[in-house]
């Protein structure tokens, strides 16, 4: 059985005591098994990255951004076999795969522009023969932490924006699907990425803990479940390193009367099945405002009825199995609950047999959908998308609002002005305007609102730089040494 192993130091290290098993969902079967690092190997790969540190933040810039044009260019030329890694350890379809790659490539497209985000400012005379300037420096071995449904994608947000800044980086990969973290590592390797810049290390818990404790990581960017991100904040808050964690979603697509039904319902199915409704800007509420309710339930279910569902290497699928068995036994668990809870199962995703062993189940659309149903309340992240129907606009936003997670939202209408109002009152960090998937373009950043996200950065585009940089300002003169004296005063401005 292949054994996923650590790149820590330009090296692939398989030593290990423990190791977890790596399934591949579409078959059920267990094809490959992980590493899992002891605190030990953690402090290995802390110390390797210390180590490189020195040396990366004083490479040129010039030379940093000739790496990332020859990564982006090895990630373009070898995009199917990642895919396909992607594809076997994940389950989700190819295209979709390499829909994921091409997003996380817009990070390092972003990152060959390094030399001109990493620019400070400077005033001239701001006293009388007194100049200022400021600098951005990197704050020195950064922890990048990711979940299992964006294997390339996550880690790509992350580690594009920390190596140019000049940090040096540990990325702990999902153990689930923990191949993608490597390959890249290898193909930054391949550009002339030094060793000890880049490393990956696998692992679960333990791995994660030892990472916190370590006085030598300054910087924790971790993206997963709302649970887990708020403890690693705290963790890591107290012990007083800079972090960003990116927690869980429920986002909610609003549908005004006067919107295109049937443009309505083909976002819908896209965002709330794509994936299998593993992504965390997944649509898994559909808030229908008025009159329209009947039909576009009507049209979102002709549409779920025709979806074919199979293995993500089968052109002709366009959803394929969930991670695990125990998360697709979950989320039967939600659909099975929802009648008793009142609401109308109009598609059961559990009706679908299919003769495999993967981690299959169909698509479910669960309508009559209220608040205080578990349907509602938990973020599910699974194939599963509820309906909510209300009678005004207001009441639509007041939902959204009420709603703990404020990662993506969006709305359907044909009138600017109520998109515009929409736009200025819905609290979540990225707004889709007729746009289901609102994941900002890679010049922007990421990140939502309140448990969505624990810290003040939101992560890639502009704020990766201000994350992965400490800030420096140097204030200058060039005074005639015979003109000094003694002034035991407080310094001001003439
Ligand atoms: P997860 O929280 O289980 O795991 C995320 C990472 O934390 C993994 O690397 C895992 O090994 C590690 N981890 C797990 N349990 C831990 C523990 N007890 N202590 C320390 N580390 C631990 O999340 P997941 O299931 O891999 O990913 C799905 C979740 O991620 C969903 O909630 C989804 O919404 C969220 N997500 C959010 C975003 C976003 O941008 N907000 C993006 C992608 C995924």
């Amino acid at each position: 059985m292949q054994t996923i192993p650590h790149f820590i130091n330009g090296e692939h290290v398989s030593d290990a005591e423990r190791f977890a098993p790596v399934y591949n969902p579409a078959t059920g079967a267990q094809e490959k098994q992980v590493v899992l690092a002891s605190t030990a190997q953690v402090e290995d790969a802390i110390a390797a990255a210390a180590g490189a540190l020195p040396g990366w933040r004083a490479t040129s810039l010039a030379k940093r951004t000739a790496i990332f044009f020859r990564v982006r260019q090895l990630i373009e030329e070898r995009k199917g076999e990642l895919a396909a890694i992607l594809t076997s350890e994940h389950g989700k379809v190819l295209s979709d795969a390499e829909g994921e790659i091409n997003r996380g490539l817009e990070n390092i497209e972003f990152a060959t522009g390094l030399s001109h985000m990493l620019k400070g400012e400077r005033a001239e005379q701001v006293s009388s023969g007194v100049d200022v300037h400021s600098s951005r420096q990197p704050v020195g071995v950064v922890a990048c932490i990711t979940p299992f449904n964006f294997p390339a994608m996550v880690p790509l947000w992350m580690i594009g924006s920390a190596l140019a800044c000049g940090n040096t980086v540990l990325l702990k990969p999902s153990e689930k699907d923990p191949s993608s973290a490597v390959f890249i590592a290898e193909l930054f390797a391949e550009a002339g990425l030094p060793s000890g810049v880049l490393n990956v290390v696998q692992g679960d818990k333990e791995a994660v803990d030892a990472i916190l404790d370590s006085q030598e990581v300054k910087a924790i960017s971790f993206v997963g479940s709302t649970p887990i991100a708020q403890s690693i904040y705290a963790r890591a808050a107290e012990r007083g390193k800079r972090v960003q964690a990116l927690g869980g979603a429920k986002n909610h697509m609003v549908v005004l009367p006067d919107a295109d039904l049937s443009m309505a319902a083909d976002a819908a199915i896209n965002a709330a099945y794509g994936s299998a409704g593993e992504r965390c800007m997944a649509v898994s509420v559909v808030v229908a405002v008025g009159s329209i309710a009947d039909e576009l339930v009507e049209a979102i279910a002709e549409r779920g009825r025709s979806l074919v569902i199979g293995a993500g290497t089968d052109a002709t699928s366009q959803m394929g199995p969930l991670i695990t068995r125990e998360h697709r036994d979950k989320v039967a668990g939600y659909v099975a609950g929802a009648a008793n809870e009142g609401a109308t199962v109009v598609l059961d995703g559990r009706e679908h047999a299919f003769d495999s062993d993967g981690f299959f189940i169909g698509v479910s659309l669960i309508d009559h959908v209220k608040p205080g149903m578990r349907v509602y309340d938990d973020e599910i992240f699974g194939p599963v998308l509820s309906v909510v129907r209300v009678d005004t606009y207001d009441e639509a936003v007041a939902l959204t609002n009420a709603n703990e997670f404020g990662n993506g939202v969006a709305i359907f209408t044909r009138d600017g002005g109520a998109a515009r109002q929409f736009e200025f009152e819905i609290e979540a960090g990225m707004v889709g305007v007729n746009v289901p998937i609102p994941v900002p373009v890679g010049s922007f950043s990421f990140g939502g609102w309140k448990n969505s996200l624990f810290g003040d950065t939101h992560m890639y585009g502009p704020d990766s730089i201000r994350f992965y940089t400490r800030g420096k300002v140097v204030t200058t003169r060039w005074p005639d040494p015979a003109q000094s004296t003694i002034d035991l005063g407080f310094p001001q401005v003439d």
